[in-house]
């Protein structure tokens, strides 16, 4: 009997949607989803270890249910004079997003972002039973905060997505823009700084709008710049209130012992996990500028992965450099495709399989 998804009582609006998908495919060089390309040296490792063995004997009881004891950690980290009251974590920013869209959007509600942006948002918007309502980006990648304000002002979203820098193009948006939209948002504005750390010299962070916006939410991660995607570890930074909504929401122990331990000693070696941060950068910088003097249009990046094009045929140019064992992105706007910053080493490969792919 064949039997398939069509035929199991599925949601009517899950019905026809595809997954989240980046493939994870075993080659040598893997610049597809932004992550840190620096694994943790042996002394970190042999500290996460240590850590975690001393946990597992306590292992038959439940965990910190309210991750204290990370959240002070994470709320140090950010400064900006917050507590561990201004900062709730679970599993990724994604978990974050969704009990986000949990205790704020939901049946009747609507969430809204600026694409081409984060393709969770909406994945997670719909998962909830939120509405999305996507706002073209303008020919620069930016928003347009005219354009902006009057979306707000016709579909009243009680969840208002902001990523800065945003994925997939790298593009960091300005303070006063930000402040212009809380200003303007009937409900919460998420500000989405997965990136937060590889902002080039003198682009704030939302953080310093906290003070004035009860309901600006910024949501950080520990996957990027401190290379720490396979623990998962996501968290925010917001007014107590909003940590009291998500307490509504989140399952209770959501956030494992191992987890919260593996956190918190990775904060401990902070340093040492956010080396890598400025190199990054400078190599960022470097490849941006090497695409462009190949004649390529390049988006400004804020980030630690650059998107450029433009391809008549996008997925010959993915499919040739994947046949050179060169793992990229297909995303974003047509005729774009986004690159990871990974080691010298990483880009240099990268670069000579573009060269090739491409006939320069
Ligand atoms: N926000 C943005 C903009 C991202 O690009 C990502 C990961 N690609 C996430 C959130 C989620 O990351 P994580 O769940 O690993 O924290």
């Amino acid at each position: 009997m064949s039997f398939t998804l069509n035929d199991l009582p599925l949601r009517d609006d899950l019905r026809g949607r595809s997954p989240y998908g980046a493939p994870q495919l075993d080659v040598p060089v893997v610049l597809n989803t932004n992550e840190n390309p620096h694994a943790p040296s042996p002394r970190l490792a042999k500290a996460l270890a240590e850590a975690v063995a001393d946990t597992a004997l306590g292992l038959n009881r439940y965990p910190d249910r309210d991750a204290v004891h990370l959240r002070e950690g994470l709320a140090a980290y950010l400064g900006h004079g917050l507590t561990a009251d201004n900062v709730w974590a679970a599993n990724g920013s994604n978990e974050i997003l969704q009990q986000l869209l949990q205790a704020f959007g939901g049946p009747g509600r609507t969430a809204m972002g600026f694409e081409p942006s984060y393709s969770m948002h909406p994945i997670i918007s719909r998962g909830t039973g939120t509405g999305w309502v996507a706002v073209p980006r303008d020919a620069d990648f930016r928003i347009d905060v005219d354009a902006a304000l009057a979306a707000i002002a016709e579909h009243r979203p009680s969840v208002i997505f902001l990523t800065s820098p945003n994925n997939p193009t790298g593009t960091a948006l300005e303070i006063a823009d930000i402040e212009r939209i809380a200003r303007a948002a009937p409900g919460v504005v998420v500000v989405d700084e997965a990136y937060a750390e590889f902002r080039r010299e003198g682009r704030p962070s939302a953080l310093s709008l906290l003070p004035d916006h009860p309901r600006l939410i910024v949501s950080r991660t520990m996957s990027k710049a401190f290379a720490l995607a396979g623990a998962r570890v996501g968290y925010l930074a917001a007014h107590p209130a909003v940590v009291d909504a998500l307490q509504l929401v989140r399952l209770p122990y959501h956030l494992s012992a191992v987890t919260q331990v593996v956190a918190v000693t990775a904060l401990d070696h902070a340093d040492e996990l956010l080396g890598a941060v400025d190199d990054l950068r400078t190599e960022r910088d470097t490849l941006v500028g090497w695409l462009r003097a190949q004649g390529f249009s390049v988006a400004d990046s804020d980030a630690n992965f650059v998107l450029f094009g433009e391809f008549e045929d996008r997925t010959r140019v993915w499919q040739d450099l994947l046949d050179q064992q060169v793992l990229i992105r297909e995303t974003g706007p047509p005729g774009w495709l986004r690159v990871t910053v990974g080691t010298a080493e990483e880009m240099a490969a990268f670069r000579t399989a573009l060269l090739k792919a491409t006939g320069r």
